[in-house]
């Protein structure tokens, strides 16, 4: 398995792509925005994205799902509980982020536990509540996407609808934390971290 972080879009949210070096089948975790810059690197790397992955339905993280859907004929996937979001550019944000309204209709519902397969790299989808109702972090071998449920030094944010700080820490400790210490964490803004690292020096989980 290998994997590219490209910030894209007006927040510069990280876009991951993840693929299977044999098959060069791919997958893309939250095209934010910038989809040139997205089709560049996946042209050049001569993938083929069968799936797009949204960690949840926020504005900064959806940008550039449709074209990148349509381009690609690929399937776009978030959790059932953030289903109605990506429906609704008042809903997701992206009516006040300075973007196009975003109104996007997913092809799957996910829950926690469902695994995606590109070629032989398999992707296990954990339901994080907390940042939205239907924020997932998607672990693969030893690294886990994150999403804005968990970042480096920091956690999501939890005051816009949906959210509640109690769920992501619950979340986190539960569902993150319980992975060994030298898991990769990819977030979805800033740099990358382990699980180790933030149950050390994460100042909203420590104690
Ligand atoms: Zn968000
Ligand atoms: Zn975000």
């Amino acid at each position: 398995m290998k994997h590219k972080r490209l910030p894209l879009g007006i927040y510069q949210a990280n876009c991951y792509i993840v693929w299977d070096e044999q098959s060069r089948k791919a997958v893309v975790i939250d095209p934010g925005g910038d989809f040139e810059e997205l089709k560049t690197f996946i042209e050049n790397n001569g993938l083929n994205v069968e799936y797009i992955i949204l960690t949840h339905g926020h504005g900064d993280h959806i940008g550039a799902a449709a074209e990148a859907k349509e381009y690609y004929n690929a399937k776009i996937m978030i959790h059932a509980d953030d289903y109605e979001m990506l429906k609704k550019s008042d809903k997701n944000y992206s009516s006040q982020m300075g973007y196009k309204r975003i109104e996007i209709e997913a092809d799957k519902k996910l829950a926690h536990g469902d695994i995606i397969k590109v070629g032989n790299v398999s992707l296990e989808i954990i339901h994080t509540p907390g940042h939205t109702k239907g924020s997932i972090c998607i672990k693969c071998e030893n690294k886990i996407f994150s999403g804005d449920t968990l970042f480096a030094g920091s956690i999501g944010r939890t005051d816009l609808e949906g959210g509640s700080f109690n769920n992501i820490i619950t979340s986190i400790n539960e569902k993150l934390l319980i992975f060994p210490d030298n898991t990769e964490v990819y977030p979805g803004h800033g740099p990358s971290t382990t699980i180790g690292t933030e149950k050390k020096y994460n100042p909203f989980l420590r104690g």
